[in-house]
């Protein structure tokens, strides 16, 4: 008998107050033809119904809820849930609830999980490469010791349809999919600490479409549109995940499909999301320009956009005047990392390939300048929002440097230009360089319950950090609440300003 199947298909807990969950209409669409297609009915997913939490706690038990009012008792029930490094402790928190409520009702359950942070193959250890998503889903447990995730899907939904396939056929029991020679390609899993499974799989991504939109309880819309996640820039840190790009004509498809979701009703849509991670550098300028003509042609309008822009090509002030206008560009998020090139260096804060010299650092931030003081003079409410990574070979000169500048940025705002500042520290996430330059210095136990920072291994902080400030940052008591990012405020700065 073919398993049950739920997707969860919304899991918006990186904000840090969640107040809304609202079910995919054109995605969970899109997911249930293509399943469908591939001979597995009865898809559902979740949530089923808008949920409003006050909090990322709340919100999970409300998942919770739902998705166990959906298990069948009488046959395995296979949960997709999709997660990134943002978001994988809250996935890992739903799994542990989940296994947890299932094995107190004797229900069989299996849970899968997918996302970019199941995709790359990065970490490597006694000189053998393994995906090091397969690795910590397999390994970590949840603290009540029930394992939290029986397999990974490496490769997109194609593997979830073929597993699936598999069992319905009684090829395979949920108990023998451990064994390797009977799972399809891109299935991973751990046996006795070792880990199993072989190649990806080649099918098209389907778990990905260029537009998503979510209705919230409030009725408003959010539209997140993808054209492509390419960048060449490689940086370390980069937890950039499936390479993808839309081809122009599935752009367009795609729109026409989101407006007749929303019945014909262009004027419903006024904001877009764009999630390209880079779409105005040099590979992606051409196909971003053509597709966001698509899109705004076929809304008849020029949407208002919050984009990311990379912060080398502020380096030409002119272009992004012209990019603000043209497109109706209302926020920016752009990831300027660091003032100085000597923690550039170390983070791997790259253009084209290249570490970022201080000369370039120096350009970019002349440029933002320049560019921030004419947006004042557009007169049009338009955001900045700056991301600095605080780096181990940061000493208290550079970081000085750094936080002045966030100062100075900071200082720029007023009532129509807002710049907000945030700030992390390094962090060894899943699929970066970063990650497979130490992976001796990771703690693996703490994927499954921490983020970002506190992932490195306590007694790396000393060997990866030596001669840097981390060790006076992490006496400090502003920074010990350290979570996942900061929002800059004169009090860090002056914390910043003390250290010697
Ligand atoms: S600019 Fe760097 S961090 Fe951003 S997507 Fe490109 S490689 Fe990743």
């Amino acid at each position: 008998m073919n398993p049950k199947i739920i997707i969860v298909t919304e899991f918006p807990f990186v904000d840090p107050e969640p107040t809304e969950i609202g079910p995919y209409n054109y995605l969970s669409e899109f997911m249930d033809v293509a399943l469908t297609s591939n001979g597995i009915e009865g898809t559902t997913f979740s949530p089923t119904e808008p949920i409003e939490a006050e909090n990322a706690k709340s919100a999970i038990d409300a998942l919770v809820d739902n998705i166990c009012a959906q298990l069948t008792p009488d046959r395995l029930n296979l949960i997709g849930i999709s997660m990134y490094s943002a978001t994988a402790r809250y996935g890992f928190e739903l799994a542990a609830r989940l296994k947890k409520r299932a094995n107190k009702a004797r229900t069989d359950i299996m849970i899968i999980g997918g996302g970019s942070l199941f995709y790359k193959q990065s970490l490597i250890r006694d000189g053998k490469t393994i995906a090091d998503s397969i690795d910590f889903a397999l390994a970590q447990n949840a603290s009540n010791g029930i394992p939290i995730l029986d397999g990974a899907v490496f490769g997109g939904l194609q593997a979830f349809i073929d597993i699936s396939r598999q069992i319905g056929k009684g090829n395979i029991s949920k108990n023998e999919v451990f064994f390797p020679t009977k799972l399809p390609n891109g299935y991973y899993f751990k046996e006795n600490g070792i880990v199993r499974g072989s190649g990806i799989s080649l099918a098209a991504h389907m778990d990905y479409a260029p537009f998503e939109i979510t209705q919230f309880p409030s009725g408003k819309f959010k539209i997140s549109a993808m054209y492509s996640n390419l960048c060449q820039n490689a940086c370390y840190f980069c937890r950039n995940g499936v390479p993808i790009r839309f081809s122009t004509d599935q752009v367009k498809y795609g729109i026409k499909n989101l407006i007749a979701q929303l019945g014909g009703d262009k004027e419903k849509v006024k904001y877009l999301y764009q999630c390209d991670p880079n779409p105005f550098s040099p590979i992606n300028r051409a196909h971003t320009d053509e597709c966001m003509e698509i899109v705004d042609s076929e809304i008849g309008h020029t949407l208002q956009k919050i984009v990311f822009y990379d912060s080398a090509l502020f380096a030409d002030p002119e272009q992004v005047i012209v990019d603000t206008t043209k497109w109706g560009i209302r926020q920016y998020g752009i990831g300027r990392e660091t003032a100085t090139e000597h923690a550039a260096s170390f983070i791997g804060e790259k253009y084209c390939g290249r570490i970022k010299t201080q000369d370039m650092l120096d350009a970019e931030r002349r440029g933002i300048e320049e560019v921030v003081g004419r947006v004042k003079k557009l007169g049009k409410r338009i955001a900045f929002e700056l991301y600095y990574i605080i780096s181990p070979n940061d000493t208290a000169e550079t970081l000085n440097q750094t936080f002045d500048e966030m100062g100075h940025f900071a200082a720029m705002t007023d009532n129509c230009t807002i710049i907000a500042i945030k700030f992390a520290l390094l962090s060894p996430n899943p699929g970066t360089t970063t990650l497979s330059q130490n992976v001796d210095l990771i703690c693996q136990d703490s994927y499954a319950t921490k983020t970002s920072y506190d992932r490195w291994d306590g007694n790396a902080i000393t060997r990866l950090y030596p001669n840097s400030v981390f060790p006076m940052l992490k006496r400090n008591p502003l920074f010990s609440d350290y979570s996942d990012t900061w929002q800059y405020n004169p009090t860090f700065h002056k914390a910043v300003k003390e250290l010697h």
